[in-house]
């Protein structure tokens, strides 16, 4: 029986790029193949040379379709089989082999909002809903909207073989989150890519949206983030390393906070547990810092860090590459 092979890939709207797929029926007993798409409608080729190159970099079961059908994650290429410059893989995938001495390992913490109708989800029409308390990690009908979505997309997140980790609904009515990892830079950021298609797949059927706009709304609700917990073996040893990974973050802060997700001042305010997007520090146990290092980190004198202030919307592959070379680079010129 041939097989259904759901090619995912990265557009190239600015600032932020979305998810596109498309579906091959690929022959039994053989393999995704390299495929091609029309760049000149995703911002990636004027018309005139429109061919985009796919090339599948993470191939696993697709827990919508069934056992034979497959989702297939692509960075794109040019014709010429170079990285396209839209292609943010490519350049972690070098920072990546440079650093893997360090064995550095990403969790990711994605929040994201549900929409219905407009609004986001348990928003009423014409008024406001109780202010946010009780929806973080809620339980009932009066607090949580769209679980049965939740529920769906772990299940399939698991049954593609992702590192899903756990999931929680969030601080602003309609928020939730899920956590990937912690596993490799590259592998992180391929997974989370795949977690984010299968969540806009699947809430489709409900005809439900699921954005990651950093602030959905302005005012005392929380925003939308995609904190980063990090660490390398020497991280995971001691406490020296600890504090020299959030000195080094420190040092580049400006850099990383322009590359952390379009919109990013009007999320990082200072306020709703975010640190203003023009300052930096680090503290044990601080929600309103940076950069956390977890009370049982600074326990064990030994662990990872929380890099707080990517947004929901960054993009994985460049808040990993950032993070390992600013790190890795910085651990390195100290030994
Ligand atoms: P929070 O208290 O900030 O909500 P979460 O439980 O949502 O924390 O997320 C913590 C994340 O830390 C998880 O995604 C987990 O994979 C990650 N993590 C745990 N240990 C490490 C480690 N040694 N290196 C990197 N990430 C780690
Ligand atoms: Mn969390
Ligand atoms: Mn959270
Ligand atoms: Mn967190």
């Amino acid at each position: 029986m041939p097989y259904r092979a759901e090619y995912i890939w990265i557009d190239g709207q600015k600032p932020t790029a979305k998810l596109r797929s498309k579906t091959k029926i690929v022959p039994e007993g053989e393999e995704p193949p390299i495929w091609a798409f029309d760049g000149s409608s995703t911002e990636q080729a004027p018309g005139a040379e429109s061919d985009c190159v796919l090339r599948p970099v993470l191939v696993r079961p697709d827990p919508i379709r069934g056992d034979e059908d497959v989702l297939v994650l692509c960075e794109v290429l040019t014709i010429d089989m170079e990285p396209h410059p839209s292609n943010t893989r490519a350049p972690l995938v070098e920072v990546a082999e440079k650093y893997k001495h360090h064995e550095p390992w990403f969790g990711l913490e994605q929040e994201y909002t549900f929409y219905k109708d407009g609004r986001p989800h348990g928003w009423p029409s014409g008024g406001f809903p109780a202010p946010q308390g009780g929806y973080y990690c809620g339980v009932g009908a009066d607090e949580i909207w769209g679980r049965d979505i939740v529920e769906a997309h772990t299940k399939a997140c698991m049954d593609a073989g992702l590192a899903i980790s756990g999931t929680n609904a969030e601080v602003m009515i309609g928020q939730w989150e899920f956590q990937i990892g912690p596993i490799g830079p590259v592998e992180v950021g391929d997974q989370l890519w795949m977690a984010r298609w299968l969540l806009y797949r699947i809430a489709e059927d409900y005809d439900i949206s699921a954005h990651l706009n950093p602030k959905p709304v302005e005012g005392d609700w929380n925003g939308a983030g995609m904190h980063t917990n990090f660490s390398t073996a020497a991280m995971r040893e001691n406490y020296d390393a600890i504090i020299a990974a959030c000195e080094a973050l420190g040092k580049k802060a400006d850099e990383h906070i322009k590359h952390y997700g379009a919109g990013i001042e009007r999320r990082l305010t200072g306020l709703h547990e975010t640190a203003p997007w023009t300052e930096y520090f680090y503290a044990v146990s601080h929600r309103g810092a940076s950069v956390r290092i977890p009370w049982q980190v600074h326990r064990d004198q030994g662990g990872y860090i929380e890099d707080r202030r990517p947004n929901a919307n960054a993009d994985p592959y460049v808040v990993a590459r950032l993070i390992t070379d600013t790190v890795c680079s910085y651990l390195d010129g100290k030994t």
